[in-house]
């Protein structure tokens, strides 16, 4: 049997406490779910991807429980005797075993890439053609608290040099109270850091067209998925109306999409996530496209770990259409470091691990120790 046959193809669903409260437009979450897959090949090599949604299925209908099931019931029997450097024929046979599940895909992906990079002794990012850059600049999420806290956590992170730049998630209030929330926080720090929203697809066509010129005047730099996924042409009228940029999120989730987003002129960056995308070759596609309309993309986090934040990481890294930053803050949300040594965050930036594989080693105690079951 050669050294890269994929001997057995596991799961384990670990629940993290978070540091705070994470609100989302329908849902907060304390503890962050992550579906860890575990590849092991029969030249004894392990690695590990991250089946992980925003906090539960509102996003776009996958939980750890559900990837979970797709993973052990569909697609290990696929991946079992085949080799982990078999990738690009794995993941067309997972499509032809199950349709969507993006982010269980995704899971098995990364851990496959994981696996193949170990045994070759090289990072993830050489396979993926190399390091453009050896770290990427990083978005904070700021939470749900009354204002005065949100400045405060802002202004924790500016003094520490963490981050130079904020995002706030709307879309949970009545659209006013919402848009004076916002309004607040971007004055108190006009000059010193960039402001921008997350809408979740929340708003409505109206809605979006009264309340958005408004963040827009009032210094918010970037609009993020104001309105429902597949109402591309919605997207694409905000988009000619605003003096900021529109990011898509939602709304694109495959390369077709992205097609489609460009084709319309919906946005004018996109929200490449490795999981919502279903992996790292989809995710490539998404951002060749957007790059040969002149589009941005911006590394964003569905709230992964510290296994699904180092391969978004070495994702980024080798891609230079990912120009508008990330949001790769996930592992500082958390309460509890799942690594030995921890991804480094310094300086606005988080680095790009070194090692073979993704270049994090998951502290096995720490693992034991959120184990759900
Ligand atoms: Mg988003």
């Amino acid at each position: 049997m050669h050294e890269l046959t994929i001997e057995s193809l596991t799961t384990l669903i670990l629940d993290v406490p978070l540091t705070r409260p994470h609100k989302f437009a329908t849902t907060s979450m304390v503890a962050q779910p992550l579906l860890l897959v575990r590849v092991r090949t029969a030249g004894g090599v392990t690695g590990y991807g991250e089946g992980v949604v925003p906090g539960g299925p509102w996003w776009g209908g996958e939980s750890v429980e559900t990837m979970r099931a797709i993973v052990e019931r569909y697609l290990a029997p696929v991946a079992l005797g085949r080799r982990v450097d078999e990738i690009p024929g794995l993941m067309r046979h997972f499509e032809r075993v199950v349709s969507g599940a993006h982010f269980a895909k995704a899971a098995v992906d990364v851990a496959l890439h994981d696996a193949w990079a170990r045994s070759l002794g090289v990072p993830v990012h050489t396979l993926l053609g190399g390091a453009y850059r050896d770290g990427i600049e990083v978005t904070w999420a700021l939470g749900s608290a009354p204002v005065p806290e949100i400045i405060a956590e802002a202004e924790h992170k500016l003094a520490s040099n963490l981050n130079h730049s904020f995002k706030l998630k709307m879309g949970a209030l009545d659209p006013a109270d919402d848009v004076a929330r916002v309004l607040a926080v971007t004055e108190a720090l006009r000059g010193r850091a960039g402001v921008r929203v997350d809408i979740n697809a929340r708003w409505d066509r109206l809605t979006a067209l009264r309340w958005l010129p408004q963040l827009a005047a009032g210094g918010v730099e970037l609009i993020e998925q104001p309105t429902p996924r597949e109402q591309i042409e919605v997207l694409a009228e905000l988009n000619h109306l605003l003096p900021v940029p529109i990011m898509a999120d939602e709304s694109v989730q495959s390369p077709h999409d992205a097609l489609e987003v460009v084709r319309q002129r919906a946005a004018d960056v996109i929200a490449v996530k490795t999981t919502k995308c279903g992996g790292l070759a989809r995710s490539r596609d998404v951002v060749a496209i957007a790059r040969a309309a002149g589009l941005s993309c911006h590394a964003a986090t569905s709230i992964e770990g510290p296994i699904g934040t180092a391969a978004s990481i070495h994702f980024a890294c080798t891609q230079p259409g990912i120009d508008f930053g990330s949001e790769l803050f996930g592992p500082l949300l958390f309460a509890e470091e799942l690594l030995i040594e921890p991804l480094r965050y310094a300086d606005g930036r988080v680095a790009l691990p070194t090692g073979p594989g993704l270049g994090v080693e998951l502290n096995p105690d720490a693992v034991a120790a959120f184990t759900r079951d």
